[in-house]
C-alpha cells in the first residue's frame, strides 16, 4: 500500500471516529471524554479505556473505533453513574491484574458491561440496523485483530 492510500485511511478512520465521539457524547452522563488517554497517563498496554473519578473523565484509547469506541465510552460512563450513586463502591475494587476472575465477577465490572452492551447495540441499531451494526464489529475486528473484546476478554474497562 502507498502512503498515500494509508494517509487516507488513516483520515477516513479519524472523520468517522470523530462523528463517533460526536453522536455519542450527548448520550452520556459523563461530559468529558479525554479521547487521547496517553496524553493523561497509561494504565497498562490492554486497558482501551477507564474513567477517572478525580477528574470525573472518560478517558479512551486514541485507536479505538467502531462498536468497541461506543461500548467503551458507555461502560467508561457507567462507572462514572455508579460513582454518583455511591462514591464507595469502589472501595473494594479488584483488579484483572491481580485477579480476572474476580474482577469479570464483581458487581461494578458486571453491571458496566451488560449497560454498555444494551446501549451499544440500542445506539448501533439506531443509527443504522443490523447492517450497520455487523459492518462496525468487522471494522473494529480488523483494525484490532484478535484483540478486540469479542475475540478475546484481553482487554480491561
Ligand atoms: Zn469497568
Amino acid at each position: 500500500m502507498t502512503n498515500l492510500i494509508k494517509e487516507a485511511i488513516k483520515q477516513r478512520v479519524a472523520r468517522v471516529r470523530q462523528e463517533t465521539i460526536d453522536a455519542i457524547l450527548p448520550t452520556l452522563v459523563c461530559k468529558k471524554v479525554d479521547t487521547d488517554m496517553y496524553s493523561f497517563m497509561m494504565p497498562s498496554d490492554n486497558t482501551v479505556g477507564y474513567y477517572n473519578d478525580y477528574f470525573k473523565k472518560i478517558c479512551i484509547r486514541k485507536d479505538l473505533i467502531g462498536a468497541s469506541l461506543v461500548d467503551t465510552l458507555y461502560h467508561e460512563d457507567r462507572h462514572h453513574q455508579q460513582y454518583i450513586k455511591d462514591s464507595h463502591c469502589f472501595d473494594d475494587y479488584i483488579k484483572e491484574e491481580d485477579d480476572r476472575l474476580g474482577y469479570m465477577l464483581q458487581h461494578v465490572e458486571k453491571d458496566a458491561r451488560r449497560y454498555a452492551f444494551i446501549k451499544t447495540i440500542k445506539s448501533l441499531k439506531a443509527k443504522g440496523g443490523l447492517r450497520r451494526m455487523l459492518a462496525a464489529m468487522v471494522i473494529t475486528f480488523i483494525h484490532h485483530p484478535f484483540k478486540g473484546r469479542l475475540s478475546t476478554n484481553k482487554y480491561k474497562y
